[in-house]
């Protein structure tokens, strides 16, 4: 039977690696029984890799991607043992394949984050996990306290705007409250190109559900920014849109600094505070932040200084 002999694509996955002071790569791999003859094209909007004398052996469709560079994977049957896998990017970046020709047999393909890199460098944001020590926040139903999810959640997100090369500052490490006037002032004496504070949503209403992001009333990017955090929140989380408002406590935070309060799932739902427990939440709720910040930036939305200071 000469049609088990033709190598099968059997997967299909990426992967975010280095970062600070390593290369910062979006790394594809496609896996394959057997090695095979492809071509890696620069198409408008990304790369498209044609596989010849392979057989798919894999759902074959759309992968939903969304790491700040590489928005979508798919992979398809483009004629008799043809194959194609497309990437789709959401900014420009090169593309180097490295070839192992081992069992499985892995085509590694290496997109640079050099573009989103570029954005962020420079830029100094704080992040602000909210209430700590006696200041509770939001409690769950199951006793997990909002001061205490939001810092895993902060912590993420500092490691992730720094592998873009952001400058970050914490308004809190530890079990502490910080009053609102000192979180603002950290924010203007650094004078930060953003400031973003994390919570949760708490109702008196256990049914309540969903992310929302509110931003300072000051004209000043704030609203682009919680329109941008709010959307990328959403495709990561997967929760209900509650949307986007005005958080009037957000003026104390200086005229020039655009300032969003991130609702990051609702507390108060016992689904949502299960949920706002696992690892896997606290760092896809960082990564919806991070690229909400990546696409203001390469906006240069009102309020983004740019590289100037
Ligand atoms: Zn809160």
């Amino acid at each position: 039977m000469y049609l088990q002999n033709k190598p099968r694509i059997t997967n299909l996955w990426s992967k975010v690696v280095g970062g600070e002071n390593e290369k910062w790569l979006t790394r594809v791999t496609v896996e394959s029984t057997g090695p095979y003859k492809f071509t890696l094209k620069e198409v408008s909007g990304g790369f498209s890799l044609e596989c010849s004398g392979v057989e798919i052996n894999m759902p074959e469709g759309r992968l939903e991607v969304n790491d700040g560079l590489l928005r979508d994977i798919s992979i398809e049957r483009a004629g008799n043992d043809t194959a194609r896998v497309e990437l789709f990017l959401d900014h420009p970046a090169e593309c180097a394949y490295v070839l192992y020709n081992d069992f499985p047999c892995r085509l590694v393909l290496n997109l640079n984050r050099d573009f989103i890199k570029g954005l962020l460098s420079g830029k100094r944001i704080v992040v602000d996990p909210g209430h700590g020590g006696k200041n509770l926040g939001g409690r769950g139903q199951v006793s997990l306290l909002e001061k205490d999810v939001v810092i895993p959640i902060a912590n993420n997100l500092e490691r992730n705007l720094k592998k873009a090369g952001a400058e970050v500052l914490l308004t809190r490490r530890t079990d502490k409250d910080v009053p609102l006037d000192g979180r603002a002032a950290l924010a203007t004496n650094a004078n930060a190109d953003a400031f973003i504070s994390i919570h949760t949503n708490a109702s008196a209403d256990r049914s309540d559900v969903g992310a929302a992001t509110l931003y300072s009333p000051h004209d000043n990017g704030s609203r682009e920014l919680a329109v941008y955090i709010q959307k990328e929140i959403i495709k990561k989380l997967r929760v209900k849109d509650r949307g986007i408002t005005i958080q009037q406590g957000l003026g104390c935070v200086s005229k020039e600094i655009p300032a969003v309060e991130v609702e990051v799932v609702t507390i108060t739902n016992i689904v949502e505070e299960v949920f706002l427990r696992g690892l896997t939440i606290q760092e896809r709720a960082a990564e919806g932040i991070t690229n909400g910040l990546i696409k203001y930036f390469a906006c240069g939305g009102p309020g983004a200084k740019g590289d100037t200071k």
